[in-house]
């Protein structure tokens, strides 16, 4: 047996759990009166514990919390609709562009190697979608300030 006490948590933990104390510890509360006399204490505390009735509101939290979240937005929103147009009219513009004016982008693009060309593409096409989604995302935060003042 050692000689030192259990500590407080290794007390609990045999309480609690007997599987996972280590083997000293447990040979320990098995000689030790007053390690076993401290589980005992926690054992009661334990079953105190568990029979306490479990806290309930007395109301419907529910009601309480709807009723303070902000009513939901219509479906159609005006500002949802610019984006989407803006982004429409971005990439009809492209289309447009890149067919008129292929031929020209042909004899660029076969002066380039063509890895350069794809990480080049790849770069512009990663910075396009990570300035979009920031655009957005202020455009949200703009929109959100501005609903609730
Ligand atoms: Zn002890």
């Amino acid at each position: 047996m050692s000689k030192e006490h259990l500590t407080e948590e290794a007390i609990q933990q045999y309480v609690l759990d007997k599987q996972q104390s280590d083997a000293v510890s447990i040979e320990h509360m098995q000689q030790c009166p007053q390690c076993q006399a401290a589980a005992t204490m926690y054992q009661a505390m334990f079953n105190n514990i568990r029979q306490l009735p479990v806290e309930t509101f007395d109301f419907d939290l529910s009601v309480v919390v709807m009723s303070q979240l902000p009513a939901a937005r219509p479906g159609f929103s005006w500002g949802m609709f610019c984006i989407y147009l803006l982004v429409t009219a971005f990439l009809l513009s492209t289309g447009i562009l890149l067919y008129h004016f292929h031929e020209y982008l042909q004899a660029f693009m076969s002066g380039i190697t063509s890895i350069l060309t794809s990480l080049g593409i790849i770069t512009i096409v990663t910075l396009l979608i990570c300035q979009v989604i920031d655009m957005y995302r202020k455009y949200r935060k703009k929109i959100d300030a501005l609903d609730f003042q």
